[in-house]
């Protein structure tokens, strides 16, 4: 285990906060994620990277969960204080391959993985579809080539559908071929692996990541 200090913490709407601490000898790829914790607590807990491969700062983003046992701790974290962090492992991403026709698929802070590598990679070959509940709920929206990602809102008709990701992906055509790489909650997760096998897509181009 080895400390970073925070450098800041920032609450947006809907409960969503990003945490930046120094990168210290912490070395990832974008897809790849690390635990962390607050000092005073036992157990950690894990999160995406969320800034790029090549930034001189970690970011990550979490919503903060009400009764939770880290993140309304970690919300709160000072910046100056430290962070507890160890074992930055994973390989979600890691077949990406730019000659397919790629889907990233996420809802909330599932976004962080596909923030990460977009940020951090030369590839042109993909379509972020993401969840939200409005449009101010995506954070650093500016950071997407908007014509590469379809917001699908449910609470606002501000977004590219309106409706959740799973809807979208029942009412689109799709080449079957393409690779689709899916991270969030699993209820959307198993949803949208469902839809995608009935309409054809083999379970080998399909890969996911599983919040909670
Ligand atoms: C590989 C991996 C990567 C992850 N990356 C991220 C990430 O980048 N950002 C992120 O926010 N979380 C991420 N998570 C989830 C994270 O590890 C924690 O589970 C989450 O932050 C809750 O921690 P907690 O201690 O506050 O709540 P806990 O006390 O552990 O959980 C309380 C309850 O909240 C539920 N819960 C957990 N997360 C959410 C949520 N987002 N919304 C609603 N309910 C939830 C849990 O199912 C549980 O029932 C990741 C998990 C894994 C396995």
């Amino acid at each position: 285990m080895a400390q970073s200090k925070i450098i800041s913490t920032e609450i947006y709407d809907n409960n969503i906060c990003k945490i930046i601490f120094e990168k210290d000898n912490i070395e990832f790829v974008a897809g790849q994620h690390i635990q962390i914790k607050t000092p005073n607590l036992f157990h950690f807990r894990t999160y995406s990277f969320y800034s790029s491969e090549t930034c001189n700062e970690i970011s990550l983003i979490f919503k903060i969960v009400l009764n939770g046992y880290l993140t309304p701790n970690l919300a709160i974290m000072k910046n100056g204080e430290y962070i507890d962090y160890k074992n930055v492992s994973g390989n979600f991403l890691s077949d990406f391959n730019d000659n397919n026709n790629n889907y990233f698929i996420s809802n909330g802070t599932g976004i962080a993985p596909f923030h990460s590598f977009i940020k951090s990679r030369k590839v042109e070959n993909w379509t972020l579809v993401h969840g939200a509940k409005t449009t101010n709920h995506v954070i650093d929206s500016s950071d997407y080539n908007r014509e590469k990602i379809i917001l699908c809102t449910t609470e606002d008709t501000k977004g590219d559908y309106k409706g959740r990701v799973t809807q979208y992906f029942k009412n689109i055509q799709l080449e079957r071929n393409s690779k689709f790489y899916i991270c969030g909650s699993s209820s959307m997760i198993i949803e949208t692996i469902n839809i995608l096998k009935n309409k054809g897509v083999a379970y080998d181009n399909i890969s996911y990541e599983q919040y909670y």
